[in-house]
């Protein structure tokens, strides 16, 4: 690339533009799902002049789509630390205690504190906060709002961040984070809108863009749930953690993969295949259809691959019928709502097809507590940060909790550190700004008819074949050979619309790009593991080997790819045991 002073803020030819106007604030936040809302209200609290970007309108971050609830010990009879335990065995004893310790001792006030502003949680006989069993869990503990949690939650958090005057940039898609002498100095983003380039200067900069779950076919996630944030942090230096483990959630309605939410099993559900057996007896003989996740959707394919899915099809049954009308109406609405419109069954009267499906993203940003990473001024939370409190596998209930606990407490963090931090240099962003218009239009100017949409697609089928629920080294070799073959036409890859207002096709190119280069880490990262611990399963390793692998890995960017770390986690609190639920 040229010098960053020979390339134009603006193009002769019609391309993209920087914008003269100078952005700036003391906080900036990357995301408005909630942990980006929870983190700018903290920030703002704490007095910081504080903004968030984001490339969707908050409400339809993908926390809105939120459905069985959020994890808090609210009952004389329940505790922190049975919490903590019940996550941290969940975690197959990879989580971090002491960051644990930090999640479920801070989570009745969070909960509290969304029904104080005005989230409507659903009650139990005595008027209390209602709370459903959830897998993994030793006690009902996960609050909800019927089948809709996170639309309430997102709601409540949306309308105080517009009460407390949170500047808000809709449809600004972030491309590139600036660093300078090791302090993160701000980020360039792109206007959907209008079409420009901006430089957003800010002396601490939060990553709260959500999971990546794209990454993978077969995926409950929203379009929009590409891993940029993890990425762009990567780019910067900024290691990434324990990106093997991924979790397929259990139940997803087969053809569609929208969520069945373990609510449906917390209400009551039965697993049922073939021969009409209520199968987890033979893998969880206790918690049955509640064990965690990884043991459930094990089981369902295991069910599968050998013959016993519902007349020979890659599918099982999930049964409510017995749970009656008046209950299933008033729990789980949206669940049957789902049924009835996208697989025309009502599951009052007949069984749901089920089949696993890509979730949640236990890695990513690896930061501490307060969401610090290595890199000053640059922090990060929920499902794009790795603190690590979901470990080797995540429970229900305690994602929408990071949000809120980390969120605020990064917000704080970020805030404390504005307030100390050195003025950001204009000039570092001005060059970066004026490389991200070279880069951007030459993107505009391939003339090519590849494009990043189909390699996309057929990534991430590869991904979810090769580096799916159960895992092995020769397949897993042979995809990294074919993602890499197919990562390497990107380059040549073109767009077909080359106007500047919302630009779709040059946003979709760059999110792949993002995609890529997070699929090669978790290749990377899951080869070298040669163990099964949590969501990573491996058929040529299947015993847990804490002598070895009882580590985090951490993925460092460098010229010849991701180069690999390891750390051991925090432990202290609770021992290391065989899991057995
Ligand atoms: C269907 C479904 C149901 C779930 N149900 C539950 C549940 O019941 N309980 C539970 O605990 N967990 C649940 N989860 C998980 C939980 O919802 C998520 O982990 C959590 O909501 C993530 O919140 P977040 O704020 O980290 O990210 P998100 O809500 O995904 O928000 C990400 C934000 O980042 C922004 N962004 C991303 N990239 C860029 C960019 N390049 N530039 C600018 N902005 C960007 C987006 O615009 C968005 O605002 C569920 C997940 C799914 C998929």
């Amino acid at each position: 690339m040229a010098g960053s002073e020979d390339v134009p803020l603006s193009s002769s030819t019609g391309g993209f533009e920087g914008a003269q106007e100078h952005l700036s604030h003391e906080v900036v936040v990357i995301g408005g799902g909630l942990a980006g809302l929870r983190a700018a209200l903290a920030a703002s609290e704490a007095g910081a002049d504080v903004a968030i970007v984001t490339k969707v309108q908050p409400l339809r971050s993908h926390s809105v789509a939120a459905q069985g609830g959020i994890n808090a010990a609210l009952r004389e009879d329940d505790s922190v630390e049975s919490h903590a335990f019940d996550t941290v065995k969940g975690s197959d004893y990879l989580a971090d205690q002491d960051a644990v310790l930090v999640l479920t001792g801070e989570a009745p006030d969070r909960v509290r504190e969304m029904e104080h502003w005005g989230t409507v949680f659903s009650r139990s006989e005595d008027g209390r906060i209602a709370q459903r069993p959830f897998g993994g869990a030793g006690y009902p503990r996960t609050a909800y709002a019927q089948d809709r949690t996170g639309h309430n939650l997102l709601h409540t958090l949306y309308e105080t961040a517009l009460r407390e005057g949170v500047r808000v940039y809709d449809e600004f898609f972030v491309t590139k984070l600036v660093v300078s002498g090791g302090q993160c100095s701000g980020l360039i983003a792109l206007d959907v809108k209008e079409g420009e380039l901006h430089s957003i200067q800010a002396r601490s900069v939060v990553i709260a863009t959500g999971g990546y779950g794209r990454v993978f076919a077969r995926s409950t996630n929203a379009v929009i749930n590409n891993g940029d944030g993890a990425a762009l942090a990567y780019r910067v230096g900024v290691p990434l953690e324990d990106m093997e483990f991924i979790q397929f959630h259990p139940t997803t309605l087969y053809g569609t993969n929208i969520l069945m939410s373990e609510g449906v099993r917390g209400e009551g559900g039965y697993l049922v295949n073939s021969e009409g057996e209520r199968f987890m007896e033979r893998y969880a003989a206790k918690a049955m259809e509640l064990a965690p996740r990884d043991i459930v959707a094990r089981s369902i394919q295991t069910e599968v691959n050998e013959g016993r899915g519902i007349d020979g099809q890659p599918y099982v049954h999930l049964d409510i019928t017995h749970l009656g009308a008046d209950r299933i109406k008033e729990r789980l609405p949206g669940i049957r709502e789902i049924c009835i419109h996208f697989a025309g069954l009502d599951p009052i009267e007949r069984p749901i097809p089920v089949q696993p499906g890509q979730h949640y993203s236990m890695g990513g940003v690896a930061c501490d507590v307060d969401g610090a990473t290595e890199v000053a001024g640059l922090f990060a939370a929920g499902e794009a940060a790795c603190v690590s409190v979901h470990g080797a596998n995540r429970l229900g209930g305690n994602s929408l909790l990071e949000t809120l606990v980390f969120g605020r407490r990064a917000g704080f963090a970020a805030a404390a550190h504005a307030e100390a931090a050195p003025e950001p240099r204009e000039a570092e962003l001005e060059a970066a700004l004026r490389e991200e218009v070279a880069r951007i239009n030459e993107i505009l100017s391939r003339d090519s008819p590849i494009r990043a949409g189909v390699l996309k697609e057929e990534m991430r089928e590869l991904m979810f074949h090769h580096f799916g629920i159960f895992r092995d080294g020769p397949t897993m070799e042979e995809g990294l050979v074919k993602l890499r073959e197919l990562r390497s036409r990107m380059a040549e890859a073109g767009v077909d619309y080359h106007g500047r207002v919302y630009n779709q096709a040059l946003i979709g190119y760059l999110e792949v790009e993002f995609m890529f280069q997070l699929a090669e880490i978790i290749a990377i990262s899951s080869m070298a593991r040669e163990e099964s611990r949590g969501s990573h399963y491996r058929l040529d390793f299947t015993e847990r080997d804490d002598d070895t692998w009882l580590v985090h890995t951490m993925a460092y960017q460098t010229t010849d790819g991701p180069k690999l770390e390891y750390v051991p986690p925090t432990l202290g609190t609770f021992e290391v045991k065989e899991r057995v639920y």
